[in-house]
């Protein structure tokens, strides 16, 4: 017997539709690549996003099709999210830290009809359009006064497009597990692979973000995704934002530590959300400043684990709290959330920090287990770690038009290639990707805990643990360390500052120091890379 409830399908409009009617003059605020401020509202946005629904529409697009951004986080890219997703069709974002070889093939491999650009990215679409042949036009998002002369083909203006439409349109009705938008991995090897969300998954996912226990959003917010829109999504808050109606503020092309701190200081930013290297600038710039934050009271990190003492600098410098959270582009991204339970409000403070720092407790809708090497189920008991699986209904179920990897399980289980600890609580504590974990005479190494105890030391920047072939022992330890500026800190004093924080065969057999390590297009280190280039590193041990 089914139940008698109205039977009304999860679509992203229906997002769009309640903030017009409810957050009408709720402030959408934008640094644009132009050089101003932009101000708009969310009666603004959904008026415009109509508009260019009517324009794609009279462009020829339809359901199914795909149509690529490549763009920062700003209110035109916003337009294009629900704009391309409210008529059926679907918003692929490119990254566009990929290679030039890459986002061509993604294009390609997309089939993607139109490509919405910023101006910035104009040079990038000169050079590759002659190899993206089924792409029928460059929608320029500006005015046509502030494109440049161009040798791109086809260019049609944004501001000339929608201005021709009109805002009148009822978004359409269809079925909830219709594609809306697409993101392609940039895995470090072979080519990326694309996750195609749904209206479905996008609703619940934004549904369950905005819990207390995970990013406890709220219409008394000012909210600045750092993360950006052509990042899963940033995070789904371009959807989970206008839901409950915060003032939403954008840092456009800038991401440094001066410019996000302005924006965070002057639009009285509450929340906000990115990768570790980002809040690494801008803790540099707020500290050379001394400055402080005066409404920033919390902010997400993920992406990469969260260093402790950069946890720590937040908390107890600034009286920021940060919510440590992991997730994946396969995931839309929300796996884990850090945040306390009641019984934890009592504990010393130093305890209840320490249960801060992991990556937090898995959330309602996703399921998630650890496994051995032969896929038995490993205890949920905080000590036994195993490759971290998970599944639910915001969770791809495989790659668009690669279709299943190994990592889908025919038991219905995602590998995400993680490996973590799981409690009885649910807190998650990842201590590797697999690829990356240092494997020594038979036992794993954490690379990602001699990186957070090694960005701990004062003279510190950044610092990359990864596996040195060994005579004996397999792989040992080798710290690559980029030390912050004006500092002379040797390897004697990196190395001593491991004593008595690791088991003895922890302790990392070498230290070198460089002035940079390479990042993936997401901001990740580029584990792959730093292993190339000290592959034939000789250790004193060997
Ligand atoms: P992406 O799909 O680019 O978002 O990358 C997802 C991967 O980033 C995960 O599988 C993890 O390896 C890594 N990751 C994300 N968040 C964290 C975190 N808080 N701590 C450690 N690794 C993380």
């Amino acid at each position: 017997m089914h139940g008698l409830m109205m039977d009304q399908p999860l679509l992203i409009s229906s997002i769009l539709r309640h903030a017009e009617l409810y957050h009408s003059d709720g402030e959408i605020v934008s640094r644009t690549v132009e050089g101003p401020i932009h101000r708009d509202t969310y009666g603004g946005l959904a008026r415009r996003a109509r508009q260019l629904a009517n324009a794609l529409t009279g462009l020829g697009v339809g359901m199914g099709d795909r149509v690529a951004t490549i763009a920062w986080n700003g209110y035109r890219h916003l337009e294009a999210y629900y704009a391309i997703s409210g008529i059926g069709a679907v918003c692929h974002t490119i990254n566009p830290r990929l290679f030039p070889q890459q986002i061509a093939y993604i294009v390609n491999h997309a089939e993607d009809r139109y490509v919405l650009l910023d101006l910035t990215f104009l040079p990038l679409m000169e050079a590759l359009a002659d190899h993206l042949k089924g792409v029928r036009g460059f929608v320029v998002m500006a005015d046509r006064a502030s494109i440049p002369d161009t040798k791109l083909r086809d260019v049609i203006a944004y501001e000339d497009l929608i201005n021709s439409h009109s805002d009148r349109l009822e978004w359409p009705e269809f079925d909830e597990r219709t594609a809306s938008s697409l993101c392609y991995t940039s895995g470090t090897t072979g080519n990326p692979k694309g996750v195609l969300y749904s209206h479905r998954s996008t609703v619940i996912h934004s549904l369950s973000s905005v819990q207390p226990d995970v990013m406890n959003l709220s219409a008394r917010d000012a909210v600045l995704p750092v993360v950006p829109m052509f990042h899963v999504n940033a995070w789904g808050l371009p959807y989970s934002v206008p839901l409950v109606g915060s003032k939403l503020v954008f840092p456009g092309p800038k991401m440094d530590g001066a410019s996000v701190y302005e924006l965070l200081e002057t639009e009285k930013v509450t929340f906000s959300a990115g990768v570790p290297t980002v809040w690494l600038g801008l803790l540099n710039h707020v500290a050379s400043v001394g400055g402080r934050f005066t409404t920033l009271n919390r902010t997400v990190i993920g992406g990469s684990a969260a260093p402790p003492a950069m946890i720590d600098t937040f908390r107890d410098t600034y009286g920021v709290d940060v919510l440590h959270a992991w997730g994946m582009t396969e995931m839309s991204p929300l796996g884990t959330v850090n945040t306390l339970k009641q019984k934890h409000l009592d504990l010393p403070a130093e305890a209840r920090n320490r249960v801060r720092l992991s990556q937090g407790r898995v959330i309602y809708g996703v399921q998630a287990r650890i496994t051995d090497d032969d896929n038995r189920e490993l205890p949920r008991d905080g000590m036994a770690f195993g490759h971290l699986q998970v599944r639910g209904p915001w969770i791809a179920s495989e790659y668009f038009k690669d279709g299943k990897t190994p990592a889908f399980g025919e038991d219905g289980w995602f590998d995400t290639g993680d490996v973590a600890t799981l409690d009885a609580d649910g807190f998650m504590q990842i201590t590797d990707r697999s690829k990356d974990v240092i494997k020594s005479g038979g036992e794993w190494i954490s690379s990602i805990d001699l990186e957070n105890i090694c960005m701990a030391h004062p003279a510190v920047a950044e610092a990359a643990a990864i596996g040195v072939q060994h005579p004996k022992w397999d792989e040992r330890p080798l710290l690559v360390v980029v030390r912050k500026a004006g500092s002379t800190a040797t390897r004697e004093e990196i190395l001593a500052f491991f004593e008595g924080k690791v088991a003895k065969w922890w302790m990392p057999d070498d230290v070198v120091f460089t002035d940079e390590l390479p990042h993936t297009a997401t901001g990740k280190l580029l584990k792959t890379k730093i292993r190339e280039t000290y592959r034939d590193h000789r250790l004193p041990t060997a």
